[in-house]
């Protein structure tokens, strides 16, 4: 699993780390103020980006001043994670749209166009086979 060194929320870049341990039964946490986010290390791959995507609305909620609270934060990383899950299709074209990175669809499998000649050259090899 690959998670961002950093996450731009707003105007801030914050850090992102594995820890060992959290207080309580925390998945994460987020220093604002010293710009970190950090995520528990035992979680599995969906937790730990849901996890991520939860202390991001918490910055947002903090840099914006939106007053969403833990229970606003809370059903938003649920709803959100909930809307990626149930349109992939969507979730990828809005990813690509947002990056100005088109996708390429080969067969089942798509993968960012940044990719180029080796987008190209897996094509082509997939014809083939
Ligand atoms: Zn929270």
């Amino acid at each position: 699993m690959t998670l961002p060194k950093t996450l731009k929320v707003g105007p801030f870049e914050f850090e992102v780390s594995l820890e060992a341990k959290m207080d309580e039964d925390s998945y994460g946490h987020l220093e604002y103020e010293k710009r970190k986010l950090s995520v528990l290390e035992r979680l599995g791959n969906f937790d730990q980006h849901s996890t991520i995507l939860h202390e991001a609305l918490h910055a947002i909620d903090d840099c914006y001043g939106l007053e969403l609270g833990e229970r606003g934060v809370q059903c938003l990383e649920t709803t959100l994670t909930q809307l990626i899950k149930d349109n992939p299709e969507w979730a990828r074209e809005l990813v690509s749209a947002c990056t100005g990175e088109p996708l390429v669809t080969i067969g089942p499998i798509v993968i960012q166009d940044t990719l180029g000649d080796t987008a190209e050259g897996l094509r082509d090899y997939l014809k083939n086979v």
